[in-house]
């Protein structure tokens, strides 16, 4: 059976190389009789897994030293609460900017936390672009900057890293992780579920700056708090071991193709044909400033909202499976992950045109 081209926004698609080594892996691995799921956390086996993992991980996106890297779970929702209870500190105090549902999210439960402030919000415009910075309303007490650079649903992505002083920048990545090079050292601290861009669900990655350890708040749970997961090596209960174990060996492909720099230069022609696509048809469009453009989430909707159900229909039966939009903002949506092959966004072009053909009126 071929594989399908698969958008979905997550759990998303993986490397088929890397599935094939799981799959080779599964029953035998290693030569011990079992798969890496079936043995000790504590194993020297798998603890070398670990190692490399964090090991090919610092390498992609060339993590400095006094940086630590944490292997969680919980996803990002749970980092929602985890980074005010561990960075909020004794005054409570933090800005959020908001543009759009990921962001809407992290602030909600931010609030139960402490004093949040929304810096700024393109709420007014719908989420269609970023606040400019000249317009962000920072508290001078601030412990944290939080924003999301990728908003997976809005299919918006800033264009740099914001410029906020001294005060530590608290990103979720969930959705860009990976995706183009990176200068770890502008961030406080960087979370993202695994299931986008890293690898299956279960697993979520922290990177923190390590003179931000040991600020938790004296509730905040052992498990939860961001100093005991380094002190133990993300070791200080069960780990998701398969998770760590299968975004060890898409860490490999990904230095395999070339590391981030080559990803990018593949992430951006795949987006910007899709983009071209879509903004010379008449048929469909995407709403978002150009400028803001996600090149991982590529949300489009069609003139027609009658059409969206034969859209996906026909899209199905030519094996483009999940490009259905989230159900906030209807439409559809391709997502276009590292995993996501430049032939499956070529195979979407061709029949977003042959079907627009086929309803020209
Ligand atoms: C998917 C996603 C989330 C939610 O992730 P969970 O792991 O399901 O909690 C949060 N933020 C962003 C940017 C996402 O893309």
């Amino acid at each position: 059976m071929a594989r399908a081209h698969n958008f979905c926004a997550g759990p998303a698609a993986l490397p088929q190389a890397v599935l094939e080594q799981a799959q080779a892996d599964l029953l035998d691995w290693q030569g011990m009789g079992t798969s890496v799921m079936e043995i000790s956390h504590r194993s020297p086996e798998f603890m070398a897994v670990a190692v490399a993992a964090e090991q090919d991980l610092r390498d992609l996106l060339s993590i400095p030293d006094n940086y630590r890297v944490l292997f969680m779970q919980g996803g990002a929702t749970a980092q929602f609460a985890m980074v005010p209870l561990n960075l909020i500190g004794t005054n409570g105090r933090a800005d959020y900017i908001n543009t759009g549902h990921w962001s809407t999210k992290a602030i909600k439960e931010g609030h139960r936390f402490g004093h949040v402030n929304v810096a700024a919000s393109s709420e007014d415009s719908l989420f269609m672009t970023v606040p400019d910075r000249a317009t962000w309303n920072l508290d001078p007490e601030a412990s944290y900057v939080h924003y999301t650079p990728n908003e997976t649903i809005g299919g918006l992505e800033f264009d740099a890293i914001p410029e906020v002083g001294n005060v530590p920048l608290v990103a979720d990545m969930s959705s860009n992780i990976l995706s183009r090079p990176l200068d770890v050292s502008r961030f406080g601290l960087i979370y993202a579920g695994a299931q986008k861009n890293i690898g299956p669900a279960g697993l979520t990655l922290v990177i923190v700056r390590d003179d931000l350890l040991g600020q938790a708040v004296d509730a905040c749970p052992t498990l939860m708090n961001y100093q005991n997961v380094a002190d133990n090596d993300s070791m200080l209960n069960t780990p998701p071991t398969f998770g760590i174990y299968l975004a060890g060996l898409v860490f490999k492909w990904l230095k395999q193709q070339g590391g981030l720099k080559a990803m990018e230069t593949i992430n951006l022609r795949k987006a910007s044909k899709l983009y071209g696509a879509i903004d010379n048809s008449d048929l469909y469009s995407n709403p978002v400033d150009v400028r803001y453009r996600s090149i991982m989430n590529v949300p489009f909707r069609l003139a027609d909202d009658a059409l969206n159900a034969e859209f996906l229909k026909q899209a199905k039966a030519n094996e483009l499976l999940n490009l259905k939009g989230h159900r906030v903002v209807g439409g559809m949506r391709a997502s276009i992950y590292n995993a996501v092959q430049e032939e499956s966004v070529d195979a979407l072009i061709s029949f977003m045109a042959d079907f627009e053909q086929q309803h020209a009126k």
